[in-house]
């Protein structure tokens, strides 16, 4: 039996309710798939559960915080851009906010008030809580769908996102989906991605928070292949938190092992400024014992493992300790060096760096130039950014194109 203007869209998350709402404002007559029991459960733990829902960078600005191939998304952040994604939320009754690294936020501070609007967006399609195995083309053009059960369709968009929190629903199945309809997939690595590293330092430290730190990856020659400013946090397993999210990005093509983070603990004074201020506080507390006069360099967390760096007696009184001592003390304060090791698992990745080759998808319309009638939207694809909201805008722009030149094709 054929249909005439049945769309299915596997995969109820950002690019797929934005494909899904687009394609029936174009008419089509919608079915989504989804694994888990509602639509969106990713997105609602977005920006730390406050969606960071897009970037009002300028386009050159935004294209440069796409690491992975971003001229091919030339068309499609023509078609749906940062201004339009804002007029759209807002268009839904959600009131957006901009802050600091022109990143986009619901007023509310609430990732939900996103999900709720993307729902009530895509509300007039079907939608079948499972998830899909395998997609068979038909000789008369048309798809079937099998997910416990055939289901016939006209159009496919794929949008099953990443690998990263697979709890969410994004398994990786998609990229399956996508190679046995003979797509290649490109290799797939995490990107803002935790790190590991054998020292005992963070796990001592771990649960502290460093904010308005100046931190610096360098490799075994000591060359700085990446510096940042901002906040970080050490875990039990290593390191995290914005910038070193962000300087995961870079490190793809190096051995995490042979790399060291140095991090600078008071980067606004110079050297001498510092130790000027140290010789003042070590005047004032020149009867402490030197663990006690720590007090205000430091997060008190810090102080014993700072201590263990520095190999100074923490007994020793503070008028005792010695210019080389205090050298090595201004030395810890603005390259404190903590060795890593590697990524941590993609499942633990924001995005998914990888996916369904860019070559061989349309990047005017998001069909497939290997199988007619297939489209593919969001993470799934070849293209990946930096934080700062500029993940979801891909999803929602390749969701729109997807959405779009599907319900358009059929007519
Ligand atoms: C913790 C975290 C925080 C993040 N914060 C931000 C942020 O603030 N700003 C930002 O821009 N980006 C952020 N990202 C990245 C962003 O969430 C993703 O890039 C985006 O969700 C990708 O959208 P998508 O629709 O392609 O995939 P997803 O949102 O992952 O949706 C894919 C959907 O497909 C479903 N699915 C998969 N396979 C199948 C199948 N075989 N059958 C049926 N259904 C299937 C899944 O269940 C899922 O619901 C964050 C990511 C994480 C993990």
């Amino acid at each position: 039996m054929k249909y005439s203007n049945k769309i299915c869209i596997i995969g109820g998350g950002a690019a797929g309710m934005m494909a899904a709402g687009t394609a029936l404002s174009y008419g089509a007559d919608v079915t989504i798939f989804e694994s888990m029991p509602f639509l969106g459960k990713k997105l609602a733990i977005t920006g730390k559960g406050r969606c960071n829902v897009t970037n009002t960078a300028p386009i050159q600005e935004f294209l440069e915080n796409i690491t992975k191939n971003p001229r091919f998304l030339y068309s499609a952040l023509g078609a749906f851009s940062t201004e339009d994604t804002i007029s759209f939320f807002e268009g839904l009754g959600v009131r957006l906010k901009v802050e600091r690294g022109a990143r986009v936020y619901p007023e509310s501070d609430k990732a939900k008030d996103i999900v709720d609007a993307m729902r009530t967006y895509s509300s007039g399609a079907a939608v079948i809580n499972k998830k899909v195995k395998k997609i068979l083309k038909n000789a008369d053009g048309s798809f079937t769908v099998k997910a416990d059960g055939d289901y016939t369709f006209d159009r496919v968009i794929i949008a099953t996102g990443g690998k990263s929190y697979p709890l969410t629903g994004s398994d990786g199945s998609g990229y399956r989906l996508a190679t046995s309809l003979g797509h290649t997939v490109t290799e797939l690595i995490p990107s803002l991605i935790p790190l590991n590293s054998p020292s005992k330092l963070c796990s001592d430290m771990q649960g502290l928070s460093l904010r308005n730190v100046a931190v610096k990856i360098t490799d075994s020659e000591g060359r700085t292949i990446y510096n940042d400013f901002g906040e970080m946090m050490f875990t039990h397993f290593g390191v995290t938190g914005p910038v070193i999210l962000s300087a995961s990005a870079h490190l793809r093509k190096y051995d995490i092992s042979t790399l060291t983070l140095s991090i600078d603990l008071k980067p606004a004074l110079d050297e001498k400024t510092l130790d000027a201020r140290l010789l003042s506080d070590f005047k004032d507390k020149s009867n402490k014992d030197f663990i006690n006069a720590l007090g205000d360099l430091l997060p008190s967390k810090m102080i014993l493992p700072f201590i263990s760096v520095v190999g100074i007696d923490e007994r020793k009184k503070v008028n005792a300790i010695t210019r080389e001592e205090r050298r090595a003390i201004l030395t810890a304060l603005k390259d404190f060096k903590i060795p890593l090791h590697s990524f941590r698992p993609i499942e633990e990745a924001i995005v998914t760096s990888g996916g369904v080759e860019v070559k061989e998808i349309n990047p005017k319309t998001m069909e497939s130039r290997l199988v007619n009638g297939l489209y593919f939207a969001g993470e799934v694809i070849d293209v990946d950014a930096y934080t700062g909201g500029f993940n979801l805008q891909i999803a929602f722009s390749t969701g729109y194109l997807a959405g779009k030149s599907a319900a358009e094709s059929l007519y």
